[in-house]
């Protein structure tokens, strides 16, 4: 695969169609600029401001853009909350259908036909591999992202968690815990940066 991208990039330069420098910051951007970081915030705040969570459930595009993530794979978006009876997980059936804005880059797992076939077969099985075992009630809807439509998970906020203000909040959001194969972390599982702002998921 990286020899068949590196031929079709190298063509593509050579026919004038694409400038390698434009598609480095492009790569950069997403790698390292934008990243689950984003969609954690938009969790943590649904969290702490209710009228927020309101406005996500409503109109997501635009609760996750007055935060100021927009842009590319992100045009449409839907929140769907995790609940005690309910548990959202999010595929891509068909490639690898992805809220760039608020995630940045899908991981190689996301992109798998293993996990793209299960999710949807078996998804608690899939929960289970990932360490996530739920309360048998608890039902499971997977989501089927597609070009025009992406989802965000917004996780149960963990318990203990009340005197926690959105920064410290926000670390407890992992990328994975945004995709539906994880829970948020607990405060005491959160990673040692917890309290640094802008701290990495
Ligand atoms: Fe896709």
């Amino acid at each position: 695969m990286d020899l068949r991208v590196r031929a079709l990039e190298t063509v593509l330069t050579q026919k004038g169609y694409i400038d390698p420098a434009a598609l480095d910051v492009l790569i950069d951007t997403y790698q390292t600029r934008i990243g689950p970081r984003n969609g954690a915030r938009v969790v943590a705040r649904s969290w702490v401001d209710p009228v927020f969570r309101d406005w996500l459930r409503t109109d997501a595009s635009a609760a996750i853009a007055s935060l100021g993530y927009s842009g590319r794979q992100g045009e449409h978006m839907i929140a769907v909350e995790n609940t005690p009876a309910l548990h959202n997980m999010v595929v891509c059936t068909l490639c690898s259908c992805y809220p760039w804005p608020v995630l940045g880059l899908p991981p190689t797992w996301y992109k798998s036909a293993a996990y793209r076939a299960r999710a949807v077969r078996d998804a608690r099985g899939v929960l289970a591999d990932f360490g996530v075992t739920l309360p048998e009630p608890t039902r499971i809807r997977v989501w089927d992202s597609t070009a025009e439509v992406r989802y965000l998970v917004i996780p149960e906020r963990p318990a203990n968690t009340q005197g926690m203000d959105e920064i410290e909040l926000a670390a407890l959001v992992s990328r994975d815990s945004m995709i539906g194969t994880a829970l948020a972390r607990t405060p005491a599982n959160a990673p040692a940066q917890a309290r640094a702002p802008g701290a990495s998921t």
